[in-house]
């Protein structure tokens, strides 16, 4: 059963603040709360993508997307334990993503609004190494969160900091294995590794979710009376991912796997009740799946 309406997280947003310790501040920010422990839902801003990088759409759902796509680009912030953790850090401002995208790196202005500040980010925690999702952990050319560990899947880190791979990489994905190896050198010292799924503590376990990239992992999180599935890059677009979970992306290295993937994850969202969040859902992101068939809703939250 729902434990939040739209009106519940209304009004706890505003109680929240006295609450949380972790002050929420204008509409920077939406936070869910769970006992002792809180989500916030920020932005990095929003991406711009033509129809056609939706692969396999028929013209009719390419219509239901719009032309060109504009998708979210959320970030989540969740606080238990005394620790912080900060799910997937944004685009930040390097050239790869300044030079293509005007919308997105607006996360730091995001957590300055929320009352967040990037020192009190114990663990951050990548869902896989696209720019977008992990260019933020530098901005401005120096790392931003000076205290945090940094957690990727070792397939993850070792796929795309493979020394040459900058130079032997297919051209049109050279820039950006470029941007994301320089990125890496410049964190490598605060990045943790971890293998299959694992438990990063405070109710935090990522689990693989391989596909849309080699690495690529999901996180769920025991917010105690419910539990929360971060889905990363598995779904992209609410428009047209649950309702038609054949349809590919073209970002996905490995279409089949990428499918399989978000499949089995819409199920096992949907058979659990579980909340879920996607990063490239519709501002802020949290909603619940249900089955339709062989496919599936997204209920916003
Ligand atoms: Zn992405």
């Amino acid at each position: 059963m729902p434990i939040f309406t739209r009106r519940d997280f209304l009004t706890t947003a505003a109680s929240a603040l006295a609450l949380s310790g972790l002050p929420i501040r204008g509409n920077a920010a939406e936070i869910f709360t769970s006992g002792e422990s809180k989500v916030v839902a920020l932005s990095d801003g929003s991406f711009s993508f033509p129809a056609d990088f939706w692969l396999g759409a028929t013209d009719a759902e390419k219509d239901q997307l719009g032309n060109p796509v504009v998708i979210g680009a959320n970030v989540y912030v969740y606080r238990a334990n005394g620790r912080v953790f900060l799910f997937d850090a944004g685009a930040g401002n390097a050239a790869f993503i300044t030079s293509q995208f005007d919308t997105v790196g607006r996360l730091p202005r995001d957590l300055e609004a929320a009352g967040i500040a990037p020192e009190s980010i114990t663990d951050v925690v990548i869902t896989h190494m696209h720019p977008d999702h992990f260019g933020g952990v530098v901005f401005d050319g120096a790392p931003l969160f000076p205290n945090a560990k940094i957690h990727i899947n070792d397939r993850e880190w070792a796929f795309w900091t493979r020394k040459g791979f900058a130079a032997d990489a297919p051209d049109q994905l050279r820039p950006m294995v470029a941007s994301v190896q320089q990125t890496a050198d410049l964190v490598a010292d605060a990045v943790t590794t971890h293998s299959g799924e694992a438990d990063l503590g405070g109710g935090v376990i990522v689990q693989p979710a391989f596909g849309h990239t080699p690495g690529h992992t999901v996180m769920l999180i025991d917010l105690g009376s419910e539990r929360l599935l971060i889905l990363g890059d598995t779904v992209v677009s609410d428009h047209i991912h649950f309702a038609h979970p054949h349809v590919g992306w073209a970002l996905d290295l490995d279409p089949v796997n990428a499918e399989a993937t978000r499949r089995r994850l819409l199920d096992l969202a949907a058979t659990d009740r579980l909340l879920v969040a996607g990063n490239h859902v519709t501002k802020p992101g949290l909603g619940r799946v249900e089955r339709r068939g062989s496919t599936f809703n997204f209920v916003p939250i």
